[in-house]
């Protein structure tokens, strides 16, 4: 195969097989970095690499000898990711040699795991500093809340089911469990039913016509209006909960057509 002797040579290919193009590790590493200090977007990025070999007369062509309108942004995008994954798992057996060469010098190391003592996660250390680094906590809500907290879904971070789950490399930290927020669902239906189905429109003084109108406006929630082609998407979208400093606090996946409540009371309590 092509991709170690690419590797030897310093490039990277754009996917693991049927690569088409290869860029060089050291632009990566700095895109990476570039990315993590200005949040650069890869389009931006990728324009620029386009004018770059422009000016120098450089064009990239299709069958037909045309220029290629956009000849990176998606090549790019992947070998980021493949990059990225690469880097991880070189880092982790790194972590895992040095563990079992710790434990020659240390045999009380070998109780531990290499994470255990390498990263040390605990789940304060993702939380916000500002919101949860005080000491003291049950202010009066009527003044201010100890915290506060927004949430969004939206469904551009879909799984396609052709895709297959892709080789693991980190174990998500801030996701809820899908089974988890499936049960918190099931649960509302059952307090739902439970509910005397009289007792909301009691309540309520509004006229069904309203209600019928802004049912039909909220299309975040609407199933008809289905987010991705059914059996094609395994997850559908992401729902993030985070606190007024957008600091993200829990994410979990959207699993239903619409955006359902049972999302948002599964992320806050
Ligand atoms: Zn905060």
């Amino acid at each position: 195969p092509i991709t170690p002797c690419l590797v030897a040579a310093g490039l990277w290919p754009s996917t693991p097989v049927h690569l088409v193009l290869a860029f060089t590790i050291k632009l990566l590493a700095f895109y990476l970095q570039l990315f993590a200090d200005c949040m650069a977007p890869n389009e931006a990025f990728c324009e620029t690499l386009q004018q770059f070999h422009a000016v120098r007369g450089v064009f990239h062509c299709n069958d037909k000898g045309r220029p290629i309108e956009d000849p990176f942004c998606h090549a790019w995008a992947v070998a980021t990711q493949w990059y990225q994954l690469g880097m991880i798992m070189i880092t982790s057996h790194l972590e895992c040699a040095l563990h079992e060469a710790w434990c020659l010098l240390i045999p009380d190391l070998l109780s531990l795991q290499v994470s255990e003592y390498i990263h040390q996660p605990t789940s304060d250390s993702t939380l916000c500093p500002t919101c949860f680094g005080g000491e003291e906590w049950g202010s009066n809500m009527k003044i201010f809340p100890d915290i506060l907290v927004q949430l969004d879904g939206n469904f551009h971070h879909r799984c396609n089911l052709s895709g297959g789950t892709g080789p693991s490399f980190y174990s998500p930290l801030l996701f809820l469990d899908d089974m988890y927020v499936s049960k918190v669902g099931c649960e509302m239906e059952a307090m739902q039913m439970a509910t005397q189905p009289n007792a909301v429109q009691k309540a309520t003084t509004l006229v069904e016509e309203v209600v019928a109108a802004c049912w039909d406006s909220f299309k975040a929630a609407q199933e008809k209006d289905s987010q991705g082609v059914p059996g094609f998407h395994d997850e559908k979208g992401l729902v993030v909960c985070s606190c007024m400093h957008d600091v993200p606090l829990l994410i979990c996946n959207i699993t239903t057509p619409g955006e359902h409540q049972m999302y948002v009371i599964a992320l806050i309590c």
